[in-house]
């Protein structure tokens, strides 16, 4: 029988239903040898040499939708090579007819070419490849032990070349890391060489790791587009009270988000704004995302056509046809209720409905916050 790691259900927050498609998620290790020094997930002894295999595992199961692997940690780290889990993954996904999206910056991707090239056909996967800058100096202080930039980029080409989908993720997107001429270079240059849509996040701040990361910034600031840049929008005693990965304010997000994507829509690619939905640039369809359950900008997009308030029954006969579980239908039930699941759109709040708006939905200074609260 086939097996994958445990899977979990990715939508179980207003972060991951803002721009995600994916309904699942699973790891294949635990750590990253990759230590990037912004990881939002890194925890004391779980990098580096501490890294290793998940345990437990599931049946493949088709009613998964697609499964995300990579979210948390890198598929396509070193330990790879000798493990063989993100391969078996694959495999499992080609026999079972699991549509995937593999998030990696790792090289070692190019070792199965031959099981994507199968999923692909099929229209099963998409490969995302991280890259946040094309910047190698900068690159080398604070992902030290990730494949370089302009190497990632060879791998999407060769990924593309054998006719396998492929994406790029700038996350997280550092205010000041570039200057905004080089970000719109680099969203150019990552849109002609994937020919579809760069998802972007702004860089979420933990408390963890925030003094080693900004030690690693400084490191790299001779380097860096607008050192200054980065410390107003993330000053180094940044505010935690939130409790939650925090972004900057809007104001310094937005000049960081558009030359992004202005550089990938120049370039012939869609842009997908993972904090600001009212930034997507257009609609995902089509291959792997035929099994997509609705992200906020889907849903906003859906209200804004109707031209009239959409009220909560009519909105859920719609998103039932994309099978939420129910723990998600009241998840979004919640937010809806809340007015949280519209901020970052051009959306209204009337009675219980929702109608288009000329004004964007947002609070006044900061971007979008959310903690992962458990779903009752
Ligand atoms: S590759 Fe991803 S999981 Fe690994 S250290 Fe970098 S950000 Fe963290």
């Amino acid at each position: 029988m086939h097996r994958l790691p445990s899977a979990f259900e990715f939508q179980n927050s207003v972060e991951t239903i803002r721009a995600h498609h994916w309904r699942s998620y699973t790891d294949t290790y635990k750590g990253c040898e990759f230590e990037c020094q912004y990881c939002l997930y890194k925890g004391p002894g779980e990098y580096g040499r501490h890294v290793r295999p998940v345990d437990g595992s599931i049946p493949a199961r088709s009613d998964l939708g697609i499964v995300d692997i990579g979210t948390t940690t890198d598929p396509y780290q070193p330990m790879e090579a000798e493990q063989k889990l993100t391969r078996s993954i694959l495999e499992a996904a080609a026999a079972t007819e699991i549509p995937l999206f593999v998030l990696t910056r790792g090289t070692l991707v190019l070792r199965d070419v031959d099981v994507l090239r199968d999923l692909a056909s099929a229209g099963l996967v998409e490969v995302c490849i991280s890259v946040i800058t094309l910047n190698e100096d900068v690159a080398a202080q604070i992902e030290p032990g990730a494949p370089r930039p302009h190497e990632r980029l060879r791998v999407a080409e060769q990924l593309a070349a054998h006719d396998i989908p492929v994406a790029f993720h700038v996350a997280p997107l550092i205010p000041g890391l570039d200057t905004p001429e080089n970000v719109a270079a680099m969203g150019k240059r990552l849109a002609e060489a994937c020919g579809s849509h760069i998802f972007s996040a702004m860089l979420g701040a933990r408390k963890p790791y925030w003094a080693p990361f900004y030690k690693s910034m400084d490191a790299a600031a001779e380097y860096c587009g607008s050192f200054e840049t980065f410390e107003r929008a993330y000053p180094r005693d940044f505010d935690f009270s939130r409790g939650a990965a925090d972004t900057c304010d809007f104001e310094y997000a937005l000049p960081a988000l558009t030359p992004l994507r202005d550089g990938v829509t120049a370039g012939g690619a869609t842009y997908v704004s993972e904090n600001y939905p009212f930034l997507t640039t257009g609609a995902l369809e089509g291959g792997i995302y035929q099994w997509k359950l609705p992200t906020v900008y889907d849903m906003a997009s859906w209200i804004e056509a109707r031209g009239a308030v959409a009220e909560w029954a009519d909105f859920l006969t719609w998103y039932r046809g994309f099978g939420p579980s129910e723990r998600l239908v009241g998840l979004v039930r919640s937010l809806w209720e809340s007015g949280e699941l519209f901020l970052g759109t051009r959306l209204a709040k009337q009675n219980d409905g929702y109608v288009a708006s000329e004004e964007l939905l947002m609070p006044a200074q900061h971007t979008l916050v959310a903690k992962r609260t458990p779903v009752a």
